[in-house]
């Protein structure tokens, strides 16, 4: 029998590190999460445990890890992490080779989430995705004849920083109506609380009034059970969410658009204002080839994805391409 070959992915967040050992066909045997520290000392600590737990009693091949922000990638460090400042500069790669004596590799954490869906998910299938995640923001990855989409420093594939609208809200990186600005997670809840104002007797405006906020899941529940309001907020999410992906259609020709994050429990709520614009503006055929749809791997793509992506001394893939 062959020796079982294993690899570690981590996926570092703002407030969470999640670290999985996985085999060859994306199964994840077993799962670590440690809380984000805020000093770089305290961030490497907590990654040098991360790695060293996950790899435990198993002969793992690579580890890599999945980081939110610009990375350099020829240097394996991250040059600017808005949500994560303690991992700004550090040579991670450096450190942790030499404290855990596995071989490190640093992705963007969103370009690993997509790898996952391509190596294991929505995109298993076929060799061109592209992945858009809507959470709180928007982050994206791009697989193309079956490689990922780096740029010349490992940041490519910023699809939530695409400009849609002009003068539109402004975004978290400076810039006006972002994709970001207009179909994420907070986009949401920003028009939420704005219909809430304009209309406080309407549903949207009674939960406001009850609980000061309005939650985009609280939107996705009204919308289910039929609420205007809710469903207008969604559907005009959904509209920009399309427009965005006309775009990526256009220039990447994928055959499958994988929607994954928390926006994405809308499911055609949100998926189906999307295809409408995908169909009104990409061009012929891409945008009869494509398919949109919901991401499969949910939380789990970002380490799944890593895993996957983590690469030995010779530069090749452990778990296979
Ligand atoms: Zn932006």
């Amino acid at each position: 029998m062959a020796e079982a070959v294993y690899a570690v992915g981590l996926d570092v967040g703002g407030t969470k590190i999640a670290a999985g050992l996985v085999d060859r066909d994306g199964e994840l045997l077993r799962e670590e999460r440690y809380p984000t520290v805020g000093s770089p000392a305290k961030l490497l600590d907590a990654l040098e445990r991360a790695v060293v737990e996950a790899c435990e009693g198993q002969s793992v091949g690579a580890v890599c890890l999945g980081v939110p922000g610009l990375i350099m990638a020829r240097e394996n460090r991250v040059v600017f992490s808005p949500n994560l400042r303690a991992i700004e500069g550090i040579p991670l790669k450096d450190e942790l080779e030499h404290r855990t004596g596995s071989p490190i590799t640093i992705e963007n954490d969103a370009n690993a989430a997509a790898w996952g869906e391509f190596r294991f998910g929505a995109g298993s299938g076929v060799d061109n995705l592209v992945f858009v995640t809507l959470g709180t923001g928007v982050g994206g990855g791009i697989i193309t004849e079956g490689l990922l989409l780096r740029g010349a420093h490992g940041s490519g594939g910023e699809l939530g920083h695409t400009t849609l609208h002009a003068t539109g809200p402004r975004c978290t990186c400076g810039n006006r109506g972002c994709f970001e600005a207009l179909a994420s997670g907070s986009a949401i809840e920003r028009r939420a609380r704005e219909l809430a104002r304009a209309e406080p007797g309407s549903a949207l405006g009674k939960v406001a009034a009850e609980s000061g906020e309005v939650s985009g899941e609280e939107v996705t529940r009204l919308a289910r059970r039929g609420d205007p309001g809710a469903v207008s907020v969604l559907r005009e999410a959904g509209r920009w969410l399309g427009i965005g992906l006309a775009g990526f259609v256009n220039v990447f020709n994928p055959e499958v658009v994988a929607v994954g994050g928390g926006v994405s429990a809308a499911g055609d709520l949100i998926l189906a204002p999307a295809r409408e614009e995908v169909r009104l503006r990409a061009r012929s055929p891409s945008r009869d080839l494509v398919e949109v749809r919901e991401a499969t791997l949910g939380a789990a793509s970002g380490m799944l994805g890593a895993a996957a992506l983590a690469r030995d001394a010779s530069g090749a893939y452990v778990l296979g391409e």
